[in-house]
């Protein structure tokens, strides 16, 4: 919990932020953050069935639904509230679940008291291997330590419903009309503010409102952080960034070789503990910010350098990273 000088990333290029978009530092994003502040007040003041509810809410929840392609969304404190949320709500007898599916993922079938079956990474065969009767399919849709990505289509092939974590998403407009039956994302990362929402039918959006206890029991998002995500969300239609982001990414796989990832999560698997440890002493010593994944975050044996690209880094700023890692590698 220490915040050293430096580690909010001020006089670092800083390459560990999910602000993938650059959108948290973007001036018509944090304008419209403040004036939903100035009009609704700097807190929600209750939960959303117990008079929370501002209308950012229903603002954003047709945007995001739209967005996605579902009919209808509903708004959550957070991503990892929005999990725990949909899963306790449904109460699955089993849940088959990808071996590196995220924590809260984990900590909400634990909360639902379901059975949890963790099947191979993205391994379809392993899947079909362990299932022994209906329950509940969940994986992310680009996985948060290793950036590749799910297959959403062979998952949806087993007669089951799923779930799909939709966290990292860059906002990519949709190019396939594949839809999971629930799909979970998050205004944390890629849409610069803060707060979860869950996309599906109308039905079980209605059910998700009367019946998820993070909506019920919880205070609602505050008005700053709803409209900031709204603004975000135009932002993205208007500019498209994430090809910005794309291009950067696909920059520094040209220059240094990540472990597999397509997309702008960038993993530089040592294995070793110490190793990779040194390795993010080298880069702050050289002024560059990237992230230690050790376990339990990650499997024994994969620690690993998180590189995350955004729209708002520079060439230069990813040629200085390339040329510390290059040099890293040279001298293990
Ligand atoms: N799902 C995944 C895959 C995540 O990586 C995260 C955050 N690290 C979450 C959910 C939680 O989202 P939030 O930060 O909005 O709680």
């Amino acid at each position: 919990m220490r915040a050293p000088k430096g580690e909010w990333g001020e006089g670092f290029i800083n390459f560990t932020s999910n602000d993938y978009l650059g959108l948290s530092r973007h001036p018509e994003v944090v304008a419209a953050g403040v004036a939903a502040a100035e009009l609704y007040g700097a807190g929600a003041r209750a939960s959303r069935i117990a008079g929370g509810n501002h209308p950012l809410f229903s603002e954003f929840e047709e945007k995001i639904a739209a967005y996605k392609g579902y009919e209808a969304a509903t708004v959550f404190g957070s991503g990892y509230l929005a999990n725990l949320g949909v899963i306790t709500a449904l109460e699955p007898e089993v849940v088959y679940a990808d071996r590196l599916a995220h924590a809260c993922i984990i900590d909400a079938v634990k909360l639902a008291g379901a059975k949890l079956v963790r099947f191979l990474h993205n391994d379809m065969a392993d899947l079909a291997r362990r299932i022994d009767r209906p329950g509940l399919v969940v994986s992310e849709e680009v996985f948060s330590m290793d950036g590749d990505a799910a297959p959403v289509g062979e998952l949806m092939g087993f007669g089951m419903p799923v779930m799909i974590d939709g966290a990292h998403s860059l906002y990519k407009p949709q190019t396939s009309n594949l839809k999971p039956q629930i799909y979970v994302g998050t205004m944390s990362k890629a849409l610069g503010s803060y707060g979860g929402y869950v996309c599906g039918s109308k039905t079980f959006i209605e059910y998700l409102n009367t019946k998820a206890r993070p909506l019920i029991y919880s205070t609602a998002l505050p008005p700053f952080a709803v409209g900031a995500a709204i603004k975000a969300l135009e932002i993205i239609e208007r500019d498209r960034p994430y090809v910005r982001a794309v291009e950067n990414a696909d920059y520094l796989r040209s220059r240094v070789t990540g472990d597999g990832s397509r997309g702008v999560i960038i993993p530089v698997i040592m294995g070793d503990e110490e190793k990779v440890l040194a390795a993010e002493e080298i880069l702050r010593e050289n002024g560059i910010l990237v992230a230690a994944i050790r376990p339990p975050t990650v499997p024994k044996g994969t620690a690993r350098l998180r590189i995350s690209i955004t729209a708002a880094h520079t060439k230069s700023e990813i040629d200085k990273l390339a040329n510390v890692i290059a040099g890293l590698t040279r001298n293990p």
